[in-house]
Formats: C-alpha cells, sequence, structure tokens
C-alpha cells in the first residue's frame, strides 16, 4: 500500500483577524512542520519606520529599510501566546509591533513594490525548504504559487472583529468593537486593491469561510484536506 505524505510546503492566505495563525499553528504543530507568519515582516519594517520618525510616503527610503532591516525571528522565549520572538537591534518587539500604529500603517508599507520584493524573496527562500506552513495575503499567489496546498480562510469583517474584540476583552484590555470593525475593513480595503499581489485566493486555492465555524472545525477540515 502507498503511504500518503501529507503536502510539504502548505499556503495558508486571507484577510486580517481570519484566524490564519490560529491554524498556521496548530497545523505547523500537528505536521511537525515550520510555522512562519509573513506579516511579522511587513509590521517589523513598520514599527522600525515608526521608530526612527521615517516618511512612511517616501516609498524609496522605506523600500531601503526593508532592503537593509536586520529582523531576527527565533523560536519563543516565553509562553505568552507568542509563536516566535521578532528581535529588532537586541528589543524584542513581539508584542509591541502589534500596537495600533503599526496595524494602521502596515498596509501603506506593504503595498510598495521594492519592499514586497525584498521580504518576499527571503519568504520564498526559507519556504523552498518545505515542510512548513506560510502565513499571508500572497503565499499561494506570489510567493510560494508551487505549494503544494493552498487555503484561503475567509470571513465576514463583523465576524472578524468580533473575534478580535473577544480576544483583547479576554486579555483584559478595553475594546471598541466598531472601531476594530473600521480598521479591519480599511486594513482589507488597501490589502487587496493594492497593485503588487494583492490579497486574493490563489486559482487553485481552497476557500474555506469561518463565519460559522469553530477554530477546531477549520482545522479538521484542513486536515482532511492534507491526507
Ligand atoms: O497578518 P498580519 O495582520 O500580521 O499582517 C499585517 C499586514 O502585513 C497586512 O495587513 C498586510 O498589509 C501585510 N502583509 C502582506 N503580505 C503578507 C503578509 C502580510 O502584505 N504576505
Amino acid at each position: 500500500m502507498i503511504k500518503k505524505t501529507p503536502p510539504s510546503i502548505i499556503a495558508l492566505d486571507g484577510p486580517a483577524a481570519s484566524g490564519k495563525s490560529t491554524l498556521g499553528r496548530t497545523l505547523a504543530d500537528t505536521l511537525g512542520y515550520l510555522f512562519f507568519d509573513t506579516g511579522v515582516m511587513y509590521r517589523a519594517v513598520t514599527w522600525i519606520a515608526l521608530q526612527h520618525d521615517l516618511n512612511l510616503s517616501d516609498e524609496a527610503v522605506i523600500t531601503e529599510l526593508a532592503q537593509k532591516a536586520q529582523i531576527d525571528i527565533q523560536p519563543p522565549s516565553k509562553n505568552d501566546g507568542r509563536a516566535c520572538d521578532v528581535i529588532i537591534g537586541g528589543k524584542d518587539v513581539t508584542w509591541d509591533m502589534r500596537n495600533d500604529e503599526v496595524d494602521a500603517n502596515v498596509s501603506v508599507v506593504s503595498a510598495y513594490a521594492g519592499v514586497r520584493q525584498a521580504l518576499s524573496e527571503q519568504q520564498r527562500r526559507i519556504g523552498l525548504r518545505g515542510r512548513v506552513v506560510m502565513v499571508g495575503r500572497d503565499i499561494g499567489t506570489v510567493v510560494l504559487p508551487e505549494a503544494d496546498l493552498k487555503v484561503y480562510l475567509d470571513a465576514s469583517a463583523e465576524e472578524r472583529a468580533k473575534r478580535r474584540f473577544d480576544e483583547i476583552i479576554a486579555r483584559g484590555d478595553p475594546a471598541d468593537y466598531e472601531e476594530i470593525l473600521r480598521k479591519v475593513i480599511e486594513r482589507d480595503r488597501i490589502d487587496s486593491t493594492r497593485a503588487v499581489a494583492p490579497l486574493r485566493p490563489a486559482d487553485d486555492a481552497v476557500i474555506i469561510d469561518s463565519d460559522k465555524m469553530n477554530a477546531e472545525q477549520v482545522v479538521a477540515r484542513v486536515m482532511e484536506l492534507c491526507k
């Protein structure tokens, strides 16, 4: 009997807060694969630009930053929900990189062709080694079009905003649902209308609408696809 092996390169794309990271981490843990969240790289470049007060509208300056930035991604040093440590200039910026200011500016930075080229080349090099679950917006379409399995995880903006709202409240922080919804919609708008590598499902992606599914059901569905 021929033993089927699971797909070696798994591309997981979808809009903001669609649950890609949770799904990707669970899949990677189950399969013993590397989990690589490419959003971290775009966030890191944005974080550095904001720290240095760079003009985010200056494409040349931001592109040069993306080409030179030393972003170190290491195994998690703390058990606080992080998938990895993101270190920039010796500083642990794992959570700071997820602040509101980065959220509000990352889509502008990630729309620049030069930024995308610099970062997606690195992503592709890592992805081609295989045994990887790579998460982002353009993994199945641009970074790893040869992926063995492509999943596009979708959900309505309202559902995604609600999940993000619940997460923040569960951490004990204040949250405003309408504000979260507005930001999610705006980030998706910029990500899906940019000229280079816009957010969209690859032609051969399996689209999963998770509106009426919980996290376990989504994992079960994708594990089924892996068989
Ligand atoms: O996934 P996450 O929300 O952390 O991504 C932050 C931003 O990084 C996205 O809104 C998008 O602008 C950008 N991104 C991208 N391409 C990827 C991953 C993320 O443009 N592959």
